[in-house]
């Protein structure tokens, strides 16, 4: 690569010219930790939240804090439990539910955005215009990956709700400069078709299950394949289907797009794959505003060293948000980082990858394993299994009484005489890449039931 398109080069946003992984991994500490001392002291002056959360760790001003590995040393400060707790108290007391951990006059939060969670109630995420803004550069960074050109018209079908890549995304879009034909989700499948052949637009964003529907329903309603109908680019995001080889194939079959599959707009984080035949975890697009693999162990709560291939709990800080910012956000996700060249688009920097949740882990003789590491295997016997699967305990995680029993089910018309060398098979797999060995059963196909996304993968029986 020339210099002059490196400059150009969207993944070097960051301006950092090495390409040494621990000489990067440097860089970006000492350009966290220039924020961070600003940041820190920001926080400090809310005295509703985060100042009682400095005091009862022992820090009585913001000077005690004195290099990146002391911030990283303190406890998780929040969490969606915390925060939601933090909206309630807020609620009564101010008349708002934009929590006590809000860092600016409630005038200035302009903007809100939303998860629901299984509770149903909300935890909000506030933006002031300055996090608006950058918000929308740090998903242009995103848009920019993925293809999309200010000008593209891009059609908007995932749910046009308090979700962030609902109205959030939308504006995003247009603050790059792109045309966003905003149906959502709520105008359904036939609307969405018949839409998507009017407008014309090079890209489409919607959830994979969707984009499934498009492909299914596209030859009744409107009478023609949706490979006709011209899109390039298709950006998923919501479910953990997009990054999963099978849905990325069939994707690109069907419609003849690129396929790209992103997270962000949270607290300045913004995450994307780049458009490979596997993925390879998703690229960071905001280092420069976003700490969000500030990662610990999920059991002792200590920082683990951030290098290519650590594993662990990510905590989140943002590094100059203004409104009630995520400071040592504890946000459950177990993550794997990678540092160094991708091996899908070959651009250099950060990638992680979701491996699980810090509440489903188990152990098993010592070794800290995730369900959905197991399922990411079992996915790999695609379509000789059908990819559901329970792990069954017979007591509460998360220690395992070893061997860990796996279930899983058969393919669709896979012959029941190959099930034995399919069983032996995935138990080796399981041990190469999870360093232990279940024992596997499998399953006639459709014999564990199905009750949606959220499936529990664990079931627990006891005697
Ligand atoms: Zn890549």
């Amino acid at each position: 690569m020339t210099k002059q398109t490196a400059m150009n080069d969207i993944f070097n946003y960051t301006n950092i010219g090495t390409r040494d992984p621990a000489e990067y991994l440097a860089a970006l500490d000492a350009l966290r930790w220039q924020k961070l001392r600003k940041q820190i002291r920001y926080v400090w002056g809310n005295e509703d939240y985060y100042r009682p959360r400095f005091l009862e760790v022992g820090i009585s001003s913001p000077e005690d804090i004195k290099s990146l590995a002391d911030f990283r040393r303190l406890p998780a400060f929040l969490d969606k439990t915390r925060h939601r707790e933090s909206q309630e108290a807020s609620l009564l007391r101010y008349g708002h539910p934009l929590g006590l951990h809000l860092t600016t006059a409630p005038e200035k939060a302009i903007h809100l955005a939303a998860t629901s969670g299984t509770t149903g109630t909300p935890t909000f995420y506030v933006f002031s215009r300055k996090d608006l803004e950058i918000t929308y550069a740090m998903l242009g960074r995103v848009f920019r990956v993925a293809g999309i050109r200010p000008g593209d018209t891009t059609f908007h079908a995932f749910g046009l709700s308090l979700w962030l890549a609902g109205i959030t995304y939308l504006q995003a879009l247009e603050a790059y400069g792109a045309r966003p034909v905003a149906v959502g989700a709520e105008g359904g499948v036939p609307k969405i078709l018949r839409y998507i052949e009017f407008t014309r637009p090079r890209a489409l964003f919607a959830t994979p299950s969707m984009v499934n529907q498009l492909i299914e329903r596209a030859p009744d309603e409107i009478g023609k394949p949706v490979g006709t109908l011209g899109i390039e680019i298709i950006v998923v995001c919501g479910e953990p289907g997009g990054s999963q080889p099978v849905f990325r194939a069939r994707t690109r079959e069907h419609f003849g797009a690129q396929i790209f599959d992103m997270m962000g707009g949270a607290w300045h984080n913004a995450t994307v794959t780049c458009d490979a035949e596997h993925s390879y975890g998703m690229h960071y697009m905001a280092e420069d505003y976003c700490f969000r693999y500030d990662l610990v162990d999920p059991e002792t709560r200590a920082p683990l060293e951030i290098k290519d291939g650590a594993v662990g709990e990510a905590i989140h800080t943002a590094l100059e948000y203004e409104a009630a910012p995520a400071f040592r956000n504890a946000t459950g996700d177990i993550m794997r980082l990678s540092v160094g060249a991708c091996p899908g688009c070959g651009h250099f920097g950060t990638r992680m990858e979701i491996v699980g949740r810090a509440d489903d882990m188990l152990m098993v003789k010592g070794a800290k394993v995730y369900p959905a590491a197991i399922q990411k295997v079992v996915q790999e016997f695609l379509p000789r299994l059908s990819g559901e699967l329970r792990i069954r305990l017979d007591a509460p995680p998360p220690k395992v009484n070893p061997p860990l029993k796996l279930a899983v089910e058969a393919g669709e018309g896979a012959p029941a005489s190959e099930w034995p060398a399919l069983e032996k098979a995935l138990a080796q797999r399981v041990r190469e890449l999870l360093a232990f060995r279940p024992t596997v059963v499998v399953l006639p196909f459709g014999s564990l039931p199905r009750s949606g996304a959220k499936t529990k993968l664990i079931e627990i029986t006891t005697h």
